[in-house]
């Protein structure tokens, strides 16, 4: 049992391999940093090939056994952990601040995101069910069964520290398979205390495994010949490339990517909901979120009303530390990570867009050495521009403006992420067309944030999605498992001898 303190900054992460705490012998570290103090929390080692090649041996001969448990009995563990994590929420959700900089909120519902993921995939006894005809001939009759694939892993991104580990997690083991988390190294508190809890849970020795590292954590579970299927979620390049290796070698993966989501401002949206939503989605999280909101194309008479809106939204959002009492938003992840969001303001301008609200150059009192940029607005920003299509992945919106629904909807298409799209209006028949022509996996009508409940697929689309079979629920299950089908014959002479 770890002892556990956030505040700890000899912390040495571990991995955990076949039931086992571990310290990596990789000489390769890191340091895991506050993002709103850069106080150092806890090293991190980047596991080198042969500790990856040790969970995935741990992780085959668990699967042999694991998959032949009952499924009822295989999701016992799985309603233990959910209740782990309900009584550990609270410190979790510190966690993730900690190491994220989200506020307590933001980490808090990311986690309850997660558990909602643990509870569906307890229902995987009808999830898994295949099905059957009688008779396709006479006295002959076919059965499709779904099994396990055996050692899986999922590689997961930094903004969600807590919730995207479990978007895979609970369906690959409750469907018979070991699985292989590496987290990212930039935050892998959350899943150590993630994986302590799952040590608590029931789950046997080497059916759930966590190992840290980067890239070359990564290729090893790619090239390694046990493990059969890899669930990724981050940058678009990352997600390309893995798909790419693992499609080489011959094995499944689902990839996620990332996103530059548009959101259509009606003229007769609700204006001050609509702010405050759109306010929520592109700066919550400090709009390091694949879901926020990062361009809004107002139609017609929708520009001044929600331009001066949204202006003072951002200029009046309360920025800090996560912890602290009212703050609205948190630092960026990194001191890279914001240079680089600064550059991206910097590159706006210079393609001619106008900085009408200006983040950057701003420190907030008492954490000076914090990772913090504040709310930025970008106007007319010119849509055959880079700006216009480079995922900013920061608390930057983009203002566009269109003369009509049709060229907001070109305009909308005229990108190749395909994450999400938005719209705000009262018109039912608006609506509904730009339901049916927006190129994005997953849209929000009045909605900022259309995040997949865990018993809808998370359907990303184009540049941002590599694969067929989607994080959650029933994609998850298909994802997981493979099916066979058995075609049967009794004939009565043969049956009468046995
Ligand atoms: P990232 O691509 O840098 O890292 C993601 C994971 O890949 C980490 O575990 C990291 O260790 C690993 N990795 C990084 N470089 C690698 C390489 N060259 N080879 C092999 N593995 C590598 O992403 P990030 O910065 O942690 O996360 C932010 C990105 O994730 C954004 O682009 C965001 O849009 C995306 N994201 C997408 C979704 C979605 O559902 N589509 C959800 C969350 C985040």
């Amino acid at each position: 049992m770890i002892v556990w303190s956030i505040l700890m900054s000899e912390h040495q992460i571990r991995n955990y391999i076949n039931g086992q705490w571990h310290f990596s012998s990789a000489a390769s570290r890191l340091d895991v940093r506050n993002p709103a103090t850069a106080q150092v929390l806890a090293e991190v080692v980047l596991s080198p090939a042969d500790e990856v090649d040790a969970a995935a041996q741990a992780g085959q001969a668990a699967f042999l056994e694991w998959r032949r448990v009952p499924v009822a009995e295989r999701i016992q563990p799985l309603f233990k952990l959910k209740a782990l994590l309900e009584a550990h929420l609270d410190e979790l959700a510190r966690i993730v601040t900690n190491e994220c900089g989200k506020t307590y909120a933001e980490s808090a519902g990311e986690i309850r995101r997660g558990i909602e993921n643990v509870e569906v995939a307890c229902g995987t006894p009808i999830l898994m069910q295949g099905y059957n005809n009688e008779d396709i001939a006479r006295g002959i009759d076919e059965h499709m069964f779904r099994q396990p694939l055996g050692v899986v892993a999922a590689i997961t991104p930094f903004n969600f520290p807590a919730m995207i580990p479990l978007w895979f997690l609970p369906y690959a083991v409750a469907t018979g398979n070991s699985f292989i988390l590496k987290p990212s190294e930039r935050v892998p508190m959350a899943s150590e205390r993630l994986f302590d809890l799952i040590d608590q849970a029931g789950f046997p020795p080497g059916v759930l495994q966590l190992v840290n590292g980067g890239k070359e954590t990564v290729d090893a579970l790619l090239d390694h010949p046990l493990v059969r299927a890899y669930s990724f979620v981050g940058s678009t390049p990352v997600a390309r490339y893995i798909y790419r290796r693992a499609a080489e070698n011959g094995k499944r993966a689902q990839c996620q990517g990332g996103a530059k989501n548009p959101v259509v401002i009606m003229p007769d949206a609700e204006m001050d909901m609509t702010t405050r939503i759109m306010a929520d989605s592109a700066f919550g999280c400090a709009g390091q979120r694949c879901l926020a909101a990062s361009v809004a194309i107002t139609v017609g008479e929708a520009r001044d009303a929600f331009t001066e809106r949204i202006a003072d939204a951002a200029a009046s959002r309360k920025v800090g530390y996560g912890l602290d009492e009212g703050v609205e938003m948190g630092p960026v992840i990194s001191a890279a990570s914001k240079s680089r969001i600064e550059g991206l303001i910097e590159q706006g301008a210079r393609e001619g867009a106008g900085v009408l609200v200006d983040g950057r150059q701003r420190a907030v009192d008492g954490y000076e050495d914090g990772y913090f940029l504040f709310p930025t607005i970008l106007m007319d920003v010119p849509p055959e521009g880079e700006i216009a299509q480079t995922e900013i992945f920061g608390p930057v919106l983009s203002l566009m403006h269109a003369a009509t629904i049709e060229d907001a909807i070109r305009l909308v298409n005229a990108r190749a992420y395909g994450n999400m799209a938005c719209i705000f209006t009262s018109d039912g028949e608006t609506a509904r067309r730009f339901r049916n022509e927006a190129f994005a996996g997953n849209i929000g009508i009045n909605i900022g944030v259309a995040a997949p409940m865990a018993f809808f697929p998370f359907s990303g689309w184009g540049e941002s999605f590599f694969g067929d079979l989607h994080a959650q629920a029933r994609h998850g299950v298909e994802f997981y498992t493979q099916t066979k089908v058995v075609i049967e014959r009794w004939p009565r002479h043969w049956s009468r001898q046995f």
